[in-house]
């Protein structure tokens, strides 16, 4: 399947990825007096909502409960496990005053739920028998971000956080849940369109407190990549610092382990920017509020001016009892061509045009917005059409998608040829690794690219070796500039 090139220039990626926000409608970012805050429009609501609706169905398929936690989070509550706080003492928001008086207790504005959760968590469950217990939530939460905040990528305010967390009676059915979640997430993902990588993170990036990792990524058009989901085994050490111990099977007492799984505003910045092309958005058809829309252009001879309008109207409702998102765009005060480029810029899967020739013809003309390609088609088979040409826009955006990434993907034997690929902005590097921490430090250091870790499912491979202690390499280690 063609798509239109995107002629963008790589260089501009941020120019036009901003552009393109402004243009559809979806966020309004860089304007207010607050740094790493920005507010939702109207369409870019309908987007996140749809984008909420697909991962709501998907944990409560699979059992999960939604819950809400307070936002606050008192000091010694979120300085429980030492390593956790550790890891986000740096970017807590702290609440010190209320009104005049000074608190006796700092109240951290959520980074995450880990520790407030195991709390209530501690107060809920005694036995082996409530368990497995799996809560989520959807809210905002909040880091003080103090790289270079972006709209949607690296924000201070992430306005839709789904964050999941799960406990367990051991180790195994954590792990267990662990890969769960990463099905859950890959079914999501899918469901966008949005390729990823998965890889266990390395030991000195896994979340704060956690066993261990397993992150998704994507690429970006500018060869940078994202994390857009992670999902962590947190082991036992958030209950041990509660001191929160369940009874089990055999009537002995543990503590019980836990997993936390989250995907944040990320999510709809891969759509755009994975997506998305010159003309500006480009929706999935599941995922978009209006999947249709229908203009007719008003002939030239005034007399069957009304003809036209009703024969719109009909297919418009014929669409609309065949369960399809449509809208008709009747308005008078807009040439057909600017209603395109504003239907084109929100990035709606399908536009049907109806004329005087279409009328005549019991026809109508559809234009696929992936890529641009015009078709007349009979009235009879219209809503056919229109539901197939959907599913070839949906399979079109993933193939293309992937495609993109994969190719972008390259195993190298050493940190000089990554170097010179990652220079190129050619996207992931994977070279042999001995599995030994200062080896990676090293080439990251001599790449100037950050570690993604090793691939999930693990992945063995025959020969090679380290390029820097020149050990037999155990597996590969992944590397790319990131956000
Ligand atoms: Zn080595």
């Amino acid at each position: 399947m063609i798509r239109p090139k995107k002629s963008r220039l790589i260089s501009s990626f941020s120019e036009w990825f901003d552009s393109v926000l402004r243009k559809a409608e979806v966020y309004d970012y860089g304007r207010y007096p607050v740094k790493g805050m920005g507010v939702w429009l109207p369409y870019g609501f309908q987007i996140r909502k749809k984008i909420i609706e697909k991962i709501r169905d998907l944990l409560d398929e699979t059992s999960h409960e939604e819950v809400l936690f307070p936002l606050l989070i008192p000091d010694w509550m979120l300085k429980k496990e030492g390593e956790h706080i550790r890891g986000f003492e740096d970017e807590v928001y702290w609440i010190t005053h209320g009104g005049l008086e000074e608190l006796d207790q700092k109240l951290a504005l959520r980074p995450t739920s880990e520790t407030i959760i195991t709390y209530y968590e501690s107060l809920w469950y005694q036995s082996y028998r409530q368990l497995p217990k799996k809560l989520y939530q959807i809210v905002s939460m909040f880091r003080y971000e103090t790289k270079a905040t972006r709209a949607l990528i690296r924000l201070r305010e992430v306005t839709t956080f789904k964050e999941a967390h799960t406990l367990h009676e051991n180790y195994y059915d954590a792990e267990r849940q662990a890969r769960e979640a990463i099905e859950i997430y890959k079914e999501f993902f899918d469901t966008l369109k949005i390729p990823y990588l998965i890889s266990k993170r390395p030991d000195w990036d896994k979340f704060a407190g956690a066993l261990y990792t397993i992150a998704f990524d994507t690429l970006l058009p500018d060869g940078k990549t994202l994390q857009i989901g992670t999902v962590h085994h947190l082991g036992q050490s958030f209950p041990k610092a509660f001191n929160f111990k369940i009874q089990l099977k055999d009537g002995s007492y543990d503590h019980p382990w836990q997993t936390s799984y989250g995907i944040s505003d990320r999510v709809l910045a891969t759509l755009i920017a994975i997506h998305g092309d010159d003309n500006g958005l480009v929706l999935p058809p599941s995922i978009a509020p209006l999947q249709v829309v229908v203009v007719p252009i008003i002939p030239s001879n005034k007399g069957i001016k009304g003809d036209v309008n009703k024969y719109a109207i009909v297919i418009v409702d014929e669409l609309n009892k065949n369960g399809i998102k449509v809208k008709l765009d009747d308005r008078e005060d807009m040439t057909p061509g600017e209603k395109y480029y504003y239907w084109d810029s929100k990035g709606v899967p399908l536009r049907i045009e109806i004329g005087e020739r279409e009328f005549r013809e019991n026809t109508a003309t559809i234009v696929r917005r992936d890529t641009l390609e015009k078709r007349v088609v009979n009235r009879e088979g219209l809503i056919e059409e229109v539901k197939v040409t959907m599913k070839m826009i949906s399979q079109n955006l993933y193939d293309t998608a992937w495609e993109n990434m994969k190719k972008r993907i390259h195993r190298v034997d050493t940190p000089e040829e990554a170097k010179q690929l990652l220079n190129k902005k050619e996207g992931i590097v994977e070279i042999p690794w001995c599995g030994r921490e200062e080896c990676a430090l090293k080439i990251m250091d001599s790449i100037d690219a950050k570690s993604l870790g090793t691939p999930w499912p693990s992945e063995k491979i025959n020969g090679g070796k380290c390029p820097i202690c020149g050990r037999h390499a155990v597996t590969v280690m992944r590397y790319a500039r990131q956000y």
